[in-house]
């Protein structure tokens, strides 16, 4: 039988700017285009936080859900320059690094309900999805 899930959107608003230090500035500018802008800028970032439902209960408990997300996630980027945060010194603020990021913040905050996916929309065309790194393969979840 599939778990049933739920999703709660999330909100925060936060600047980068696409640079590495592993490329040169011509480099950069080909790889990250518009994005690579010195002045950096900004986006209006929405996370979806899909969980599965207590194995017990079948509840998931949403107030604790968005106390979770909020503290965890929404507070620390919310009107920051992700190029500032500690986690974004060693790669650069893409995307991809965002989901896996935010993934990684939750994954080991939630006791009772398993964290499904997590999904991040940068801008009107670009959707970031994450699910986890250790799929099982199939039968018995952990
Ligand atoms: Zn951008």
């Amino acid at each position: 039988m599939s778990p049933v899930t739920v999703t709660r959107r999330y909100r925060f608003c936060a600047a980068h700017r696409l640079h590495t230090d592993h490329l040169t500035s011509e480099e950069n500018r080909i790889v990250f285009g518009k994005c690579n802008n010195a002045n950096g800028h900004g986006h209006n970032y929405v996370v979806l936080v899909t969980v599965e439902s207590d194995v017990n209960g079948g509840v998931v408990d949403l107030e604790q859900l968005d106390r979770l997300v909020n503290d965890t996630v929404v507070r620390r980027f919310d009107h920051h320059d992700l190029n500032g945060d500690p986690e974004f010194a060693r790669c650069t603020t893409t995307g991809e690094n965002l989901v896996k990021l935010i993934w990684e913040l939750l994954e080991p905050k939630l006791p009772n309900q398993r964290l499904a996916k997590v999904g991040v929309i940068e801008t009107r065309d670009n959707y970031f999805e994450y699910a986890g790194s250790a799929q099982p393969a199939g039968g018995s979840r952990g």
